[in-house]
C-alpha cells in the first residue's frame, strides 16, 4: 500500500482499494528496515519467523476495513519498506488488483 494512504486528506485509490495488503502472506516482508523501525511494530503484528507482518490467510493482520471499499493500515506510519514501494498504477498494484477482479489503474 503505497504513501497516498497515508494522507487521509487526500483521496488515494489505495483507500478504497487495499489489494496489495491481502494479496499474499509473502507480500509484507521485512526487507531493509532497521531494527528500531521493526521494534516499533506492535509483536502480535509480526509473524512468528519475525520476517513479515502476520497474516490471515494472504490478508495482512494490520489492514482493517472492506477490500476494495474502505480500508486503512493500523501502523501506517511505521509500515514496511515493501508497502511504501507499491504504487497505485505500478504492476505490483495492477497484480494484486487482478486477484480482487478490480481493474488496473492508469
Ligand atoms: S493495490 Fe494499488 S491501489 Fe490498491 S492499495 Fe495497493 S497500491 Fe493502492
Ligand atoms: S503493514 Fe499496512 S500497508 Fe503494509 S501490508 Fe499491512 S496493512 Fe498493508
Amino acid at each position: 500500500m503505497s504513501e497516498p494512504m497515508s494522507d487521509q486528506l487526500d483521496a488515494s485509490p489505495c483507500q478504497g482499494c487495499g489489494a496489495c495488503c491481502a494479496y499474499s502472506s509473502n507480500w509484507p516482508r521485512f526487507t531493509i528496515e532497521e531494527d528500531d523501525a521493526l521494534d516499533l511494530i506492535p509483536p502480535e503484528l509480526v509473524n512468528d519467523r519475525l520476517s513479515g507482518m502476520r497474516c490471515e490467510n494472504d490478508r495482512c493482520c494490520a489492514l482493517d476495513g472492506e477490500i476494495a471499499r474502505a480500508v486503512s493500515c493500523r501502523i501506517y506510519a511505521i509500515r514496511p519498506e515493501v508497502c511504501r514501494i507499491c504504487m497505485p498504477g505500478d504492476a505490483e498494484c495492477a497484480m494484486a488488483r487482478r486477484k480482487f477482479g478490480l481493474p488496473a489503474l492508469p
